[in-house]
């Protein structure tokens, strides 16, 4: 195996990904009723919205579709906001229940749109702890708070107790291949939307966008950027964040040990496995927390070699690693995503705090009716 594989997302092997025949770069000017800038999951979600509008929609990515974060994520589609349920509810009042049912009908919409191959409804693990390590007792107080929380606001919860340790089963969440469904959404849009790859925004105002080769003139502009949303629209410095978290693959192992995804240590690591036998494992920020306050995407030694301890854990044998990599996402200072206008006719949205895949395309919605219809976005954003 070359260096290069090992740095590319292991999610990227599936033959639907591999077999990306790739968009068009957008050459020269155009013009449309709405602009999407970034094509990971929470712009696909905005660009779908839009054309069910029946708007003349382009949208473009510097890259490959979902060549940030959207792509090269764990996989998790977990109902609620980064925040557990009980901590956001006490912060940010009864909205934190409303964006808990947006998310979970963002997987059944998921669902639709890209069929339970693609997103599969296994429920989630969280554990107090880590699998084969003693248990936290503050983790295991705060896995029952949330149990708690979840039966009072009629969400489904188990308590779990098995060969992985003792924590909660959410039955209502999924899993899926990141890179998968973004390909899937792009797919699905690209006879609806102009979508164009290898198309870097350089320049963002009132009513354009400018590209390497052009400018596109539109009513609206919406950019759907989690890592990075600072350093794409400075205005956002201060209230976004950019941070890197790290992942790798296993070869397949032998024990089929995770029956869903699994997360646990306060929610900070995290592995899913696949049918082959395949782990994915990430984690470990918060034990790097300053090295990983960088908008750089390369794996580092330190997190790595925390992964691949860990990799052991979850797998519950010694592991072979396949591949290792990076990317950035964006943190906000009160764990709320942002939603709001940066300049007339711009709304940017983006600040997930680790957790996008169903939160983004619901602040996608939101960004949508707030820009066509003038409804201002839920309490569980910042305007
Ligand atoms: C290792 C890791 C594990 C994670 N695990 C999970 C998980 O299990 N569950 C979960 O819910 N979340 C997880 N997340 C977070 C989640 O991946 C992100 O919050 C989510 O993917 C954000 O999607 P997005 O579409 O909003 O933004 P992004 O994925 O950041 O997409 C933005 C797109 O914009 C493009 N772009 C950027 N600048 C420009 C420009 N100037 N011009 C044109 N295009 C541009 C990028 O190429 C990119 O494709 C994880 C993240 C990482 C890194």
């Amino acid at each position: 195996m070359t260096a290069s594989d090992m740095s590319r997302p292991a999610w990227d092997d599936d033959p639907v990904v591999s077999g990306w025949a790739g968009l068009p770069t957008l050459d020269g000017d155009c013009t449309a009723d709405v602009c999407v800038v970034g094509l990971g999951g929470s712009g696909l979600a905005a660009v779908a919205d839009l054309v069910d509008r029946g708007l003349d929609v382009v949208g473009i990515d510097v890259g490959r579709v979902a060549a940030g974060a959207a792509g090269r994520n764990g996989g998790f589609l977990l109902g609620g906001p980064a925040t557990f349920l009980h901590t956001a509810l006490a912060t940010w009042g009864p909205c934190a229940v409303d964006l808990y049912r947006a998310t979970l009908a963002e997987i059944d919409s998921l669902e639709g749109i890209l069929g339970s191959d693609v997103i599969r409804r296994t429920g989630s693990i969280r554990l107090a702890g880590i699998p084969d390590t003693p248990t936290d007792p503050a983790d295991a107080q705060d896995c029952a708070d949330l149990e708690k929380c979840l039966r009072e606001n009629g969400i489904a919860v188990e308590r779990y107790s098995g060969e992985l340790g003792h924590g909660i089963y959410l039955p209502d969440d999924a899993m899926m291949n990141p890179a998968r469904r973004a390909i899937g959404m792009a797919a699905a849009l690209a006879g609806r939307a102009r979508l164009h790859e290898n198309t870097p925004a350089v320049g963002i105002g009132a009513g354009s966008v400018t590209t390497p080769t052009g400018v596109i003139r539109c009513d609206l502009v919406l950019v759907a950027v989690d890592g990075r949303l600072e350093q794409v629209l400075p205005q956002l410095d201060g209230r976004v964040r950019t941070a890197r978290l790290q992942m790798l693959a296993t070869t397949p192992v032998s024990a089929r040990r995770l029956p869903c995804p699994v997360y646990g240590r306060w929610g900070y690591d995290y592995a899913q496995q696949d049918a082959s036998g395949r782990l994915y494992v990430g984690g470990g920020r918060d034990l790097f927390v300053e090295d990983e306050w960088t908008s750089s995407s390369e794996p580092t030694a330190g997190v790595q070699t925390y992964l691949d301890s860990l990799a052991r854990l979850f797998a519950g044998e010694q592991v072979s690693v396949s591949a290792r990599w990076a990317a950035s996402v964006g943190f906000t200072g009160d764990g709320r995503p942002v939603c709001c206008y940066v300049d007339d006719g711009v709304i940017a949205f983006g600040g997930y705090n680790g957790t996008g895949n169903l939160v983004g395309p619901v602040t996608a919605r939101a960004a949508v009716a707030l820009g066509l219809d003038a409804t201002d976005v839920p309490g569980y954003l910042s305007s």
